[in-house]
């Protein structure tokens, strides 16, 4: 009990580092951007961001000691010979740079895909919680409910195992990924122009985002756009001003947001996006 009460201290103290260097890059950036105005639209998205590090609390302290259990399991697993598509040792024989750039793309392919399965019926009211967030702030892609949080980590974590990425590889499509993210979700109006064809542009994830039908099931790749022209799903009319949300009710608390996707009502229009 003691060492759970340790490792959730410790836990908590790196995710609280982890954030003080963005919320400093993020700060900055809204200074550049915005002026003034900044300090208007922190007060406005207040209450979401209160709530987007509630939710951060809770998976630090319910579901990343799970995911070192987790991560152990698949790690042996994969050990195993015959288990890996891949083996390590290939991998020694490209240039360093050129497995990361291969691990990133890989990653983002494997997130494109199990990203569309979480708006299918069932994943859905688990993933809907990130959707809920009325406002686009950095911060955002901190409300991820712990049923969303452990798809994400089991799949792509599995796929990377899969093809035997060395860990140094498996790390930076972690962290590309991950620091990526908070910059799409930042309240930004650009699309890059032309790079937005390979490139998601924060612009393209808000549309994401959007809470209008014509946006419903586009983009859903975090680094490289390609993969949103490739299977179909590309949708970038221009800089997104249409209000944002999602249609199912989603109480705006955290014990109503964990409960969400244990509703039965949830799943009454299974196979049918809302
Ligand atoms: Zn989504
Ligand atoms: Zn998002």
């Amino acid at each position: 009990m003691e060492d759970l009460a340790r490792n959730s201290a410790v836990n908590l103290l790196v995710a609280t580092k982890a954030l003080v260097l963005p919320a400093l890059f993020f700060l900055c950036l809204g200074l550049a951007t915005k002026g003034s105005a900044l300090l208007g639209d922190i007060r406005r998205t207040a209450r979401e961001t209160a709530l987007n590090l509630q939710v951060m609390l809770a998976n630090v302290l319910l579901v990343v000691p799970l995911f070192a259990l987790a991560n152990q399991a698949m790690s042996g697993f994969f050990a195993q010979p015959g288990r890996q598509l891949v083996d390590t040792a290939t991998w020694s024989q490209l240039p360093a740079w050129l497995v990361i750039l291969l691990a990133v793309i890989w990653g983002d392919f494997v997130g494109y895909w199990r990203h569309r399965l979480e708006h299918s019926a069932v994943l859905w009211p688990s993933h809907a919680i990130h959707h809920s967030d009325t406002q686009m702030t950095w911060l955002a892609l901190e409300r991820f409910h712990p049923i969303n949080r452990a798809t994400t980590f089991l799949i792509d974590g599995a796929a990377v195992m899969a093809l035997g990425f060395p860990p140094e590889a498996a790390l930076a499509n972690h962290l590309v990924r991950h620091y990526y993210g908070f910059f799409i979700h930042a309240d930004l109006p650009w699309t890059y122009g032309r790079l937005g064809l390979i490139f998601v542009s924060p612009a393209m994830h808000r549309w994401h985002h959007a809470a209008d039908p014509q946006a419903f099931d586009t983009n859903y790749a975090t680094v490289f756009s390609v993969f949103d022209r490739a299977f179909g799903t590309f949708r970038v009319p221009g800089p997104c001003t249409v209000p944002l949300g999602v249609t199912d009710r989603i109480p705006q608390t955290l014990l109503g947001q964990l409960r969400h996707p244990f509703r039965r009502t949830v799943y009454r229009g299974l196979f049918r996006r809302k």
